[in-house]
């Protein structure tokens, strides 16, 4: 298979933003978009499919790159399927909603597969890949909806910003949402236009709801809300809080978190409690799981079940193992495993997660599991030093992928059993390329943790070599 870098060595191509040219689809990209070639030269054009043809305008022209949108569609791939969001094309985390699901499936493990033809990890032409585990029904499945709330045409207005811009879009109804998310956030909105609490205005950096975020415990349907503030104070919290006390019981947990300014970061460093319980809780497997408000936790329950099956699957740990739980949230990848091993040690590095995690090993009457607050690159290295022999380890990092430094501790702490989870097949890819130093890829499972989206979750078998 060929990678897009392959092929932009001549591209000396003249073209005006505004210009019409014809392209044909070649594949999909990490993004989501089409990818087509003009005059050798790499097109990006989303909403486009892989054998479609179309009429292009340019949006941006670059030496290295032009970027496109579809003016005319001329041949129709026959992978194409009506979108039930009306803002599909407008919005990020719906730029696969034209695509049939299983082929959204095949797109993700092909993703994989260019994440590896670019970087080349030692072997990586032979790794087994196997077909991405995806959901019967792809949709309703987010727990978490966390929306920007702002003021369009007079009216309150909550949804996703367009890419790249603050351009608000009203999200009445979502597709991928659990219904019981959005009843809950619809109702907000429709409380604090009632009760005219101030919105956050971005160009004045007033008002002061900025973004509220809805979380249901899937298990128990407990919710609980946030709101995101540019102040501590919150006008008119008394009644919102009755209004939420009367029309909505199944909101167990209302916190506020304080957030001032214009800053790039949607959840600022205080939070306090408003109502009900500081926490809502999640069963996973056969545990319970306290949730704090900051804390993180996988936003598809019935696909979660899935991946931490494929991650015990892939560990194959016993009653003599240490296992390491690096980037452990509120502690479900190792607490689902704790009754199996000698031991767990954690690592994460948002201390209310980790509070989570040592209060859950408590609530499910495990003994040999412990969490600490910090980075795997500070945490590591220590428990190294102070002799920590490391059987097992499961990494499971943020997009970013590992810090060249940990992977050195990890090489060195040398566990026999290790599994990467990640959630960014082009960091994985890249990190691969010194694991691959001490261990082989016996096996990649992709996961479909986001239907309708191009991300996509790979658990990583690697063994010594
Ligand atoms: N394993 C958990 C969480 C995975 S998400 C689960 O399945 O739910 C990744 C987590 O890594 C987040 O909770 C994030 O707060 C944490 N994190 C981010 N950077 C980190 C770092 N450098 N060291 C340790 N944890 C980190």
């Amino acid at each position: 298979m060929k990678t897009y870098n392959d092929r932009t060595k001549s591209n000396a191509v003249n073209m005006e933003v505004g210009t019409r040219f014809p392209l044909t689809i070649k594949q999909i990209g990490i993004n989501g978009e089409g990818i087509g070639y003009y005059k050798h030269k790499i097109v990006f054009i989303p909403n486009a499919l892989p054998e479609e043809l179309v009429t292009a305008e340019a949006t941006e022209v670059t030496d290295r790159y032009i970027r496109a949108k579809i003016h005319t569609m001329r041949r129709e791939s026959q992978h194409r399927v009506p979108t039930r969001d009306s803002y599909a094309e407008e919005v990020g985390g719906f730029e696969l909603e034209h695509l049939s699901y299983p082929q959204q499936l095949k797109f993700k493990r092909d993703l994989v597969m260019q994440s590896l033809e670019k970087f080349k990890p030692r072997g990586y032409n032979k790794y087994q890949i196997r077909a991405t585990l995806g959901m019967e029904n792809p949709y309703e499945y987010r727990n978490k909806a966390q929306f920007q709330i702002r003021i369009i045409d007079g009216h309150v207005a909550a949804g996703l910003f367009k890419p790249g811009s603050h351009d608000l879009v009203d999200l009445e109804e979502c597709s991928v949402q659990m219904p019981a998310t959005m009843k809950v956030m619809r109702a907000l909105v429709q409380m604090i236009e009632d009760l005219e609490i101030p919105v956050y205005d971005e160009e004045a950096n007033s008002g002061i709801i900025k973004t509220i975020a809805v979380r249901v415990a899937n298990e128990t349907g407990n919710v609980q809300v946030t709101f995101i503030t540019n102040s501590p104070k919150l006008p008119k919290k008394r009644d919102l809080l009755a209004r939420m006390a009367e029309e909505l019981p199944e909101v167990t947990s209302v916190m506020q978190n304080i957030n001032k300014g214009k800053g790039p970061l949607i959840w600022g460093d205080e939070t306090v409690h408003l109502a009900g319980s500081t926490a809502i809780t999640e069963k996973i497997g056969d545990l319970q799981f306290r949730l704090s408000a900051r804390a993180f936790l996988q936003l598809n329950p019935q696909q979660t079940d899935v991946l931490y099956a494929e991650t015990k699957h892939a560990l194959r740990v016993n009653k003599h193992d240490t296992l390491v739980d690096a980037y452990a949230g509120i502690g479900t990848i190792g607490l689902s495993l704790a009754t199996k091993v000698k031991q767990v040690v954690g690592m994460e590095v948002i201390e209310d997660a980790v509070k989570d995690a040592n209060f859950n090993a408590a609530l499910n009457g495990i003994d040999n599991a412990q969490y600490e607050v910090g980075t795997a690159e500070e945490i590591i290295p220590k428990w190294l030093e102070q002799g920590l022999q490391v059987d097992a380890m499961v990494v499971d990092p943020p997009r970013a992928g590992l810090d060249e430094k940990l992977m050195e501790q990890i090489l060195l702490a040398d566990p026999e059993k290790f599994v990467y989870v990640s959630c960014n097949p082009s960091t994985l890819a890249r990190d691969l390329v010194t694991l691959t130093e001490r261990y082989n890829v016996e096996y990649m499972q992709p996961v479909d943790m986001m239907p309708q989206t191009p991300k996509c979750e790979v658990v990583v078998k690697l063994v010594r070599n």
